[in-house]
């Protein structure tokens, strides 16, 4: 019997897994990833990239490392043909591809959800690529090396003034390692001494971390609090405009940088393939990942309202660890399926949450017991490298955080990398001048003239 085709569009998460997992059932399926990227990005430790605590590159994972037996065709799938079972690419480079499939996975992942605040898409910067993260960080480290100069002491305060907007895991973990990254760096400028670093953490919600309960969110909210980090609770952006952001309660805060973090939307894209909806546009899919109604169409991760039996009533929320159990459980559906096996419903009970807050501090529940301080730190960072894909990811991660154990962070802002300068035009040649005589002297290689 003939390999069916099964194509991934997106390889992030959970779609790198589904392939994973299917290396197994080689010989039956030949399995097509999409993704314009050619890595998974683990985003739980984006932070710590931002912060410079773990190399950029080592919480990226090579897709063809992780998936060894599926094709990865690099580009955008741009939209897909049901009835034709034809999916559209948009390579990198070069003409649109057509794909053709006998099963179709989507797992497009999500979008940040902005919000229709004057200034905000010119203005802020997201925090879910990798990319934003070390514009980030750049960005961060060269308000640094601006305040350092600025003549004018409203300017500098202005320069070192930091707004995130989100209190959830993404804002709260990427706020805290951020400021780790300023407050270490302090030391290299001694003419920033007495000027003020403000960091204001605003969202629309009473409290921040609502997943953690109340009690480690507390904890949270007092270790921000202590450092000096403004919790602007029960508030809203209302304005940006590159120099300031203007509040809901109206004040008018002078900064530089502005972090939007306010939640996830399903991608785009996923509108537009005409599959089912919830009323927050997830793709809604069964208890064994199928969308309902169109044959040999799954769906998982962040774009995905998927049902949890050990949760009945509610779908999963948009995590990593879920979207892992999700692939798990989706491949072996897919397999069983082709091998004409019953298909199990998806169950997976959550074991536990865990943020960092910098500063060797963090919170974490697991299996119910709450963590906080330096052990629920050390909980998280160790769940982190158990998570990781690939052994070779996790030995680097560990290598990074041994190597900080004992040296200063790098501080080096690399903001031009990825857009080198272009090469000079060639240098204008000099006029033509009759040949001097010979004279035997040597050049300037030392080698006489011939
Ligand atoms: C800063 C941050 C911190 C987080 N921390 C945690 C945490 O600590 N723990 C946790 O459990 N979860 C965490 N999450 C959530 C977690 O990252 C997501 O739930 C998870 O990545 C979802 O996996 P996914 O495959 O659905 O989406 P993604 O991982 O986002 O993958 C989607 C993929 O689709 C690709 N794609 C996009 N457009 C196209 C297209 N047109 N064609 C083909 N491919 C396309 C993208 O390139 C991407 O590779 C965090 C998220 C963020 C942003």
């Amino acid at each position: 019997m003939a390999a069916q085709r099964l194509v991934i569009l997106g390889a992030g998460f959970a779609g790198s897994y589904v392939a994973h997992y299917l290396g197994r059932a080689a010989g039956r399926l030949r399995v097509t990833l999409v993704d314009p990227h050619n890595y998974t990005l683990y985003t739980p430790l984006l932070p710590e990239a931002a912060s410079g605590t773990v190399e950029p590159r080592h919480v990226v994972v090579p897709v063809r490392q992780m998936a060894r037996r599926a094709e990865l065709v690099l580009g955008r799938a741009t939209a897909v043909d049901q009835s034709a079972r034809t999916v559209h690419v948009q390579p990198v480079a070069g003409e649109p591809l057509l794909l053709d499939y006998d099963q179709l996975v989507v797992a497009l992942g999500a979008v940040p959800r902005t919000a229709p605040v004057p200034g905000l898409l010119e203005h802020a910067s997201g925090f879910k690529t990798i990319a934003e993260a070390i514009h980030l960080r750049n960005h961060v480290l060269q308000q640094l090396e601006l305040a350092s100069i600025a003549g004018d002491a409203d300017e500098r305060r202005r320069l070192l003034t930091f707004v995130f907007v989100g209190g959830g895991y993404a804002g709260v973990e990427a706020m805290a390692e951020l400021e780790d990254l300023v407050h270490d760096a302090g030391r290299y400028y001694p003419g920033l001494r007495d000027v003020p670093r403000r960091w204001l953490l605003v969202d629309v919600a009473e409290r921040i971390l609502p997943e953690l309960g109340g009690p480690l969110g507390a904890y949270a909210t007092r270790q921000l609090e202590r450092r000096g980090i403004e919790l602007r609770l029960a508030t809203q952006l209302a304005a940006a405009d590159g120099r300031s952001v203007t509040l809901s309660d109206g004040e008018r805060i002078p900064c530089a940088t502005l972090v939007w973090t306010a939640g996830v939307r399903p991608h785009p894209l996923v509108g537009a393939l005409g599959l089912p909806v919830d009323d927050r546009s997830r793709i809604v899919v069964d208890e064994y990942l199928r969308v309902p109604g169109r044959p040999g169409v799954w769906a998982l991760g962040d774009a995905a309202a998927v049902p949890n039996a050990a949760t009945p009533g509610s779908v999963d929320p948009p995590t990593c660890q879920h979207a892992l159990r999700q692939a798990r459980r989706l491949a072996r559906n897919i397999d069983a399926g082709v091998r004409g096996r019953p298909l199990r419903p998806y169950r997976y009970r959550m074991l536990g949450q865990a943020a960092t807050l910098g500063r060797h501090k963090g919170v974490a529940i697991v299996l119910g017991v709450r963590l906080r301080g330096w052990i629920g730190w050390w909980f998280t960072r160790t769940y982190h490298l158990y998570q990781l894909p690939l052994l070779s990811r996790k030995l680097r991660v560990v290598s990074d955080w041994t190597v900080g154990l004992f040296f200063p962070r790098d501080l080096a802002e690399l903001g031009t990398l990825g857009s080198p300068e272009p090469l000079e035009p060639p240098a204008a040649v000099p006029a033509r001048r009759s040949r001097a005589p010979r004279t035997g002297r040597p050049s300037s290689r030392g080698i006489a003239d011939e």
